[in-house]
């Protein structure tokens, strides 16, 4: 992670705020709530909290309440939350806990206490932060793995059962990625994927997604795009990777587009008919994009 981590306090007293900053403006990007619901919408907001200090006692809304709807949506429920709170029962703090917070701390507030408890909280959200980041990430590349694109891929296809659109899909598999490797050795191999990486990477849209899927193949899911939108897309990013030459080497790449039949039609069988697709593309000479069939089958069988 790059930069300091930011922190939102939350309490409706100004001199409390002020303890708080003091003990933590140094090391830390701060942002302020002072009642609840104002808590909830910082939230939200870029740059997400890394970390929230939550007063339990304020005028609307509660602190429990504003945990427990912090841990009720997905931008918000990763992030955690300490209690400072003048509630120092057993059962306040036992409380505070269950409802997901990840410490509690009690007033007055001892700065020393809380810079210490805070430092810990804010490491470890880092850690999960980057685990999260490397189990989604392919390293090479630095593209989304396999996984992330069919939890991403199968979400969006809910979506669109839900509330309609298109959703495309290209796989691009480069030519004769074997003969680089013997020819040039692994390591130029390596560079010519993230040359390619970068290449589509480069040329998508925010809610597009970029994966690499396995060795030497890519797959980019895009959002409400048709297949001719697709088509023009793929002859772009097969014009930029033949010109590449990355290390001196010519590389080039067969694609295979497809788009969502209907909402019924699963990832699977879209990714099979792209998959089948692109051996039409090998079969046809390399180097050239081919629109799967609607039948996955007619695609084998015209191999
Ligand atoms: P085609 O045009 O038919 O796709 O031929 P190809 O040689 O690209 O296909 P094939 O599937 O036979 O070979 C893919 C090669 O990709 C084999 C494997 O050694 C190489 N490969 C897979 N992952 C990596 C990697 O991370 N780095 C490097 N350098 N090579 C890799
Ligand atoms: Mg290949
Ligand atoms: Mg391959």
């Amino acid at each position: 992670m790059t930069g300091k981590a930011t922190i939102l306090l939350v309490d409706d007293t100004r001199t409390n705020i002020e303890i708080l900053a003091a003990c933590l403006q140094h090391d830390y990007q701060l942002k302020v709530a002072m009642t609840g619901i104002r808590c909830l919408e910082l939230a939200e907001k870029t740059p997400i909290p890394d970390l929230i200090l939550l007063d339990v006692v304020m005028p609307d809304m509660d602190g429990y309440e504003v945990c427990r709807k912090l841990k009720e949506s997905s931008v918000t429920k990763d992030i955690p939350v300490i209690f400072v709170t003048g509630k120092d029962s057993d059962e306040d703090e036992e409380y505070g806990l269950q409802l997901g917070a990840v410490d509690y701390i009690t007033k007055p507030i001892r700065p020393a206490i809380v810079t210490a408890r805070v430092g810990t909280q804010v490491i470890l959200k880092q850690q999960s932060d980057a685990l999260r980041s490397m189990a989604l990430h392919d390293q090479l590349t630095s593209l989304f793995n396999r996984h992330f694109l069919i939890e991403a891929a199968t979400n969006k296809i809910s979506r669109l059962s839900r509330h309609g659109g298109k959703l495309s899909i290209m796989m691009i598999d480069i030519d004769h990625f074997k003969l680089v490797n013997d020819q040039f050795g692994h390591q130029s191999g390596d560079i010519v994927l993230q040359a390619v990486a970068d290449v589509l990477a480069d040329c998508n849209r925010k809610e597009d997604v970029v994966a690499r899927f396995g060795g030497e193949e890519f797959v980019i899911l895009l959002d409400h795009c048709s297949l001719d939108d697709t088509q023009d897309k793929a002859e772009q990013l097969r014009s930029k990777i033949e010109q590449l030459n990355p290390g001196k080497i010519h590389v080039t790449a067969s694609f295979g587009i497809a788009e969502l039949e209907s909402e019924n039609e699963g990832f699977e069988h879209l990714l099979a008919r792209a998959d089948a697709a692109v051996y039409s593309a090998k079969e046809k000479g390399r180097n050239c994009i081919v629109k799967a069939n609607k039948d996955l089958e007619s695609d084998v069988k015209g191999k």
